[in-house]
């Protein structure tokens, strides 16, 4: 990638879960590298080889995580800096940008080195992909942890989003430190989407035990998400056909052909 002397962090996503979901790209990078940064399951996923050191740290450090990365590459070191899923999606990406700006002031070096982030099949798509197409029209992606926001901000997007008549997909739902905040979270779709909206729970998606079910808003109850699931919210048009799930393409009274299609069909 660079000289051999010249150190390097690339920010990489892992993918779902499944090995073959691990992009060529991201398995070429592993293999040059000579440290490994990210939280503990992820670093697992890596395969240790001679030559290469695994630094596997605990949750929500990650701009200690990332200012680890940026400091052993001003030092020569070829990083890889792993996310699950892409790094770009409520992970390691922006963490190490945050890390670079609040560094170079003291290490203003850190602003030449080479920095590269590789994206990875993110859950709400490998989601998506194993349930229809339910993110075939507008769509947001929300991170219901209330870690880096206050849950204020996070009930009045959903609300709006969902008034908007986007589908939603939603990462981190429901956690043990937190139990009551998703039960109020599907209160306010009931509200803002109507209750026949149809909310998909899809857990360990591409991994063994990978579980899938669909059912209305009015059916829906916290306990079916836990925080290896990611949640999809149809808009109002998502409907089944067969075992699938999907949203059309258009908004209810523009059919395709009524006015311009869509070219990438
Ligand atoms: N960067 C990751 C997301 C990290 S946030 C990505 O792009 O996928 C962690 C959240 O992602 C989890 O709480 C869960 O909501 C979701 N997630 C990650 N992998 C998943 C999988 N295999 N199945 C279901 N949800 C997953």
């Amino acid at each position: 990638m660079t000289e051999a002397h010249k150190g390097w962090v690339v920010i990489a996503g892992l993918g779902p879960g499944a090995d073959r979901m691990v992009t060529s790209e991201v398995q070429e990078i592993l293999a040059e590298a000579t440290d490994v940064v990210g939280y503990i399951p992820y670093v697992e996923r890596v395969t240790p080889r001679d030559g290469l050191t695994l630094h596997a740290s605990d949750n929500r450090v990650e701009v200690d995580r990332a200012t680890h990365a940026l400091e052993m590459a001003a030092a020569g070191r070829r990083v890889v800096v792993v996310s699950s899923g892409d790094p770009g999606v409520f992970a390691m990406a922006s963490a190490v940008f945050e890390a670079l700006e609040a560094g170079s002031k003291a290490h203003p070096d850190w602003l030449d080195l080479e920095i590269r982030v590789l994206p990875g099949i993110t859950a709400m798509l490998a989601a998506a992909a194993a349930i229809g197409a339910p993110l075939g029209h507008d769509f947001a992606a929300i991170n219901l942890s209330d870690n880096l926001k206050p849950w204020e901000l996070i009930e009045h997007r959903l609300r709006l989003v969902g008034e908007a008549g986007l589908a939603m997909a939603f990462y981190n739902p429901r956690s043990k430190s937190r139990p009551h905040q998703f039960e109020r979270a599907l209160e306010v779709l009931r509200e803002a989407c109507g209750p026949e909206t149809l909310i998909t729970f899809a857990r360990d998606v591409t991994k063994p035990g990978q579980a899938l079910k669909t059912v209305t808003l009015a059916e829906a109850r916290p306990e079916m998400a836990d925080m290896r699931t990611v949640v999809i919210v149809g808009n109002r048009d998502t409907r089944r056909v067969g075992p699938y799930v999907y949203t059309p393409r258009f908004a209810p009274g523009h059919q395709p052909g009524q006015a311009e299609t869509a070219k990438d069909t």
